[in-house]
């Protein structure tokens, strides 16, 4: 099965057309490079789009199962967390009617992509968009996790230390553990 990227939405069929891919993590690494080392991608990335007509606008709707690499905010440990999004396009051509607002195409909630017709739509930025949203902001390795010693820096998930335990407030933030521990 070879990877599919984008598609012209001219070349649609009329009763719409149903597609399953999978792309490589580097497909959307360059389109992700802001993430500001929140998480990385470690697997391939399943996807699975519907269109339906009728043109002008054609909506798009898909999932995309995705693991991703994330260090936790309390202890820095790195951990996989698999992603399952659903997502809802509607595609709508950029022409002298380009300008409709949301409302007029009654589709709350749903998010209007312009496309210049006949040329490609480029699918990539869309998976990369509900990848970036739909990773958490505040990723814990576990909800018990019991972060790092604010005093030696241990991980208190695997060892306890001898540190006195009123050093360990609970609203301490890894970084300022981390700020010691490079001292
Ligand atoms: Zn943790
Ligand atoms: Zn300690």
């Amino acid at each position: 099965m070879s990877a599919f990227y984008s598609l012209r939405i001219d070349d649609i069929p009329h009763d719409g057309f149903r597609l399953s891919t999978q792309w490589n993590a580097v497909e959307l690494e360059a389109i992700l490079a802001d993430t500001d080392g929140l998480f990385s991608i470690a697997s391939p990335i399943d996807i699975e789009v519907q269109f339906h007509l009728p043109r002008p606008q054609v909506l798009m709707k898909g999932s995309c199962a995705v693991t991703l690499e994330l260090a936790c905010v309390r202890c820095l440990k790195e951990f996989v967390w698999p992603l399952e999004i659903r997502f809802r396009y509607i595609f709508w051509p950029k022409s002298k009617e380009s300008h409709v607002e949301e409302k007029e195409l009654d589709v709350e909630d749903l998010e209007v992509v312009y496309y210049k017709e006949g040329e490609p739509v480029d699918l990539r930025p869309l998976i990369a968009e509900q990848i970036y949203l739909n990773a958490p902001q505040y990723p814990y390795c576990q909800d018990s996790c019991k972060g790092l010693c604010v005093q030696c820096g241990t991980n208190l998930n695997e060892q306890t230390c001898s540190c006195a335990q009123s050093f360990r407030p609970e609203t301490l933030s890894p970084f300022s553990v981390l700020k010691k521990l490079k001292k």
